[in-house]
């Protein structure tokens, strides 16, 4: 019955406009649907006697505060029709107003429970927020309409963006089944052909018969691209969608951040800037175009691999360290996987948050520390941070997973395994970087609510519990942990390979690791029940006693703080973070005088991954007052990777430790980081700065340095006596 619907509202629309030269709302929308000229059709609804036409005729015509202000009039009297509701929470979704939008919905639920399109719109909103109740509200639009072709069309949509192609495939065709002309369910197809590399080329075919301009349909599947990270490729059918439709302002801004996401910077800013100008001024559009203008307070460094973009702020402090970790990895997985990149890498590092939160925009996950956009990574500098919440030495291999990985498979790889491989990559470098259960994923454990690895993505995308992307990561890090210790590291590459073959998880599963994804679950979870199950389950326990002795620890109590603390270890030694029981102790340790068990306690919390760069800097005080020095330099190589800035006296100590031991290379570093430091003595730090290069048999940077000191401090009677020295030493050998 329904199936011809889009093509009757048309027919009907055309006669009757040629007829009684008026117009009605759905026939205006099928003539722009459909590609014709609906400018008169719309210009005739804003002379409608009726409010809630003319607010569509506004809204055709783009003038949206007229349409916004005859909205409000229609949707007044108390008995207008709950539909009018949706209809404006829907215009003001389009103009940037979700939350609005939001209230808009509800408000027409309350009057209509059962309209089934205040859920579509819904949706839409949770979609746009990767919040985790867009399902939900699509399926309760379907429930209670399953005629709506729309929701079905927004049921595909979530689908394909959780990577269940197979549910995709099934919305789109209900959604054809009912309406022939459903252009968006079209679209999903488009985008369910090219993410498995078909052709797409019937189904583009079948969109330009209705509507050759429908530029949305191409900018839908540019979207679904980008959600594959198939970045490159989502720039073509942005192009196609402006192509198609030159004045759709969304494109043209979404085309913008997709091409910052490749590291350019000039097409960028002249595709938002068009889409600003013609009035397209959502977060994402306002917030990049304020992240190009920042550029100018950033340097870049190059060299033969990489590029290297640093906040003028701290780039003299930073590149040594960033730089020289990334020259590792790459030479680490270069090894490892076989291969070299096309490429340099691009690492852009940003210090104040918000603006790496622009980067991350609009994509789903965590995307809290780090982000990879093919062979660019942005992620926040540890000065944007709270001391100890972040390692960006640890982020680096993580994103660099995804470079790698990204590229070998061409971009074709689920979510899940390359953020667990990229997990697992941490804690290849380093133990202490390792996956560590956190309560959160304790209590899933406990709770049995990790996802089947088939399903794993959706955990991702979007999540049920507002955990669950933090558990999700945990589980896709681990699932590699246990594939890694039980079938071998190499394994890992050969699913790598499987996925470039465009194999599913189910196939890859299958063939490399020879058993099918059911029993595959069924072995991780003994593995994880193996290794978490009693912590998991003494959860409760651990929190309980974790309360009382920080009640000890506030109360001064330090002998119950020693006495019980062992034991509320050894139920969660893994915890590290806030209030952890390390720290308790060692505080504990410390007010009774016990320098001994406090260094010991401290190196548990160090090997337990702790990074608090206070806790570790006592330790290295001990350690050196025990005469420790190696020791105590390792403790604070490891605050490096935490929190190099504003830390001025971490580069002095470990430079002075570095020297004494003769490693001159090392204090070099060290000297020369202080100096970027902005010390309050910046005199004595060129002057020793000086003298670490003059050991290393650097003169000419010996006697720079040193003369930068007598620059600031002509009195300075070491530096003049190093000077002397250096001078002498330089004609004796001439
Ligand atoms: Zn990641």
């Amino acid at each position: 019955m329904k199936r011809h619907v889009g093509i009757v509202l048309f027919l009907l629309a055309c006669a009757a406009f040629a007829r009684a030269g008026w117009a009605t709302p759905a026939g205006c929308q099928a003539l722009r649907k459909h590609g014709r000229d609906a400018q008169e059709c719309f210009a005739a609804l804003t002379r409608s006697t009726d409010a809630y036409e003319r607010a569509e005729g506004f809204w055709g015509l783009e003038q949206w505060e007229q349409a916004n202000a005859q909205f409000r009039l229609a949707t007044a009297p108390e008995d207008s029709r709950a539909m009018y509701k949706v209809r404006w929470g829907l215009l003001l979704h389009e103009r940037f107003n979700d939350s609005d939008a939001a209230a808009l919905f509800h408000e027409a639920l309350n009057k209509e429970p059962s309209l089934a399109e205040a859920y579509v719109g819904l949706a839409l909103i949770s979609a746009d927020g990767f919040d985790g109740h867009a399902e939900e509200y699509a399926a309760k639009a379907i429930a209670l309409d399953p005629k709506l072709a729309e929701a079905h069309e927004v049921m595909a949509d979530l689908a394909l963006a959780n990577d269940d192609a197979q549910t995709a495939t099934a919305e789109a065709d209900k959604a054809i089944a009912l309406e022939d002309d459903a252009l968006d369910a079209m679209a999903i197809h488009t985008a369910i052909e090219l993410i498995t590399d078909r052709s797409p080329e019937a189904w583009l075919a079948k969109i330009r018969a209705v509507n050759p301009g429908y530029g949305e349909a191409y900018a839908r599947v540019a979207h679904q691209l980008e959600l594959h990270y198939r970045y490159e490729d989502a720039v073509i059918y942005y192009r196609k969608a402006i192509a198609a439709d030159p004045q759709l302002w969304a494109a043209h801004s979404a085309l913008g951040i997709d091409l910052m996401r490749l590291g350019q910077e000039q097409d960028p800013y002249q595709e938002l800037e068009l889409a600003y100008n013609n009035g397209y001024r959502d977060a994402a559009t306002v917030n990049s175009l304020r992240l190009l203008d920042s550029y100018k307070n950033f340097d870049t460094f190059r060299d033969d691999t990489t590029m290297i973009k640093l906040n003028k702020s701290e780039s003299a402090l930073l590149l040594p360290y960033i730089r020289a970790e990334l020259h590792i990895i790459l030479a680490t997985y270069s090894k490892k996987y076989q291969m070299t990149l096309p490429g340099p890498v691009q690492v852009e590092v940003y210090p104040d948050h918000e603006d790496f939160a622009v980067r991350t925009m609009g994509m789903p996950g965590l995307g809290a520390l780090g982000v990879t956009f093919g062979e660019v990574v942005a992620m926040d500098s540890p000065s944007g941070r709270k001391p100890g919440d972040f390692n960006w030495g640890a982020t680096l291999w993580h994103e660099m997973s995804h470079v790698f990985i990204l590229t070998a498979t061409n971009h074709r790889v689920p979510r899940w395994f390359t953020e667990g491989l990229a997990v697992h990559e941490e804690g290849q470098r380093s133990e202490e970087w390792k996956n560590r259960v956190t309560p959160d994923v304790l209590v899933a454990i406990r709770d049995k609510k990790l996802l089947p690895v088939e399903k794993l993505d959706r955990g991702f995308v979007y999540p049920e519990y507002p955990a669950q992307v933090i558990v999700s990561y945990f589980e896709a890090g681990s699932i590699c942990d246990f594939i890694g210790e039980k079938w071998g590291e190499s394994k890992l590459l050969d699913m790598v390979h499987s996925y470039a073959k465009l194999a599913t998880t189910t196939q890859a599963i299958q063939k490399d690791l020879g058993l099918s994804p059911q029993e595959f679950d069924q072995q991780y979870q003994a593995w994880i029940d193996k290794q978490y199950g009693a912590e998991a389950a003494h959860f409760d326990e651990w929190r309980a006693a974790l309360r009382d002795l920080v009640a000890a620890d506030e109360h001064k109590d330090y002998q119950t703080v020693q006495k019980k603390g062992p034991a509320v270890v050894a139920l969660y030694p893994q915890y590290v973070d806030d209030a952890n029981v390390y720290e308790l102790l060692a505080a504990a340790d410390k007010a009774l005088g016990d320098a001994k068990a406090e260094a010991a306690i401290l190196t548990q919390y160090e090997h337990a991954g702790g990074q608090s760069p206070d806790a570790l800097k006592q330790l290295a005080t001990l350690e050196a007052t025990a005469g420790d020095d190696a020791s105590a330099i390792a403790t604070l190589e490891r605050i490096n990777y935490i929190y190099p800035v504003k830390n001025e006296d971490l580069h002095h100590r470990l430079g002075d430790l570095l020297f004494a031991q003769k490693d001159y290379d090392g204090a070099i570093r060290e000297f020369d980081a202080l100096v970027a430091s902005n010390p309050v003595d910046r005199a004595g730090a060129e002057f020793e700065l000086a003298q670490a290069y003059y050991a290393a048999g650097q003169k000419d940077k010996a006697q720079d340095s040193v003369l930068s000191a007598l620059e600031i401090a002509p009195d300075y009677r070491p530096a003049q006596k190093l000077l002397l020295e250096i001078q002498a030493s330089t004609t004796k050998s001439n």
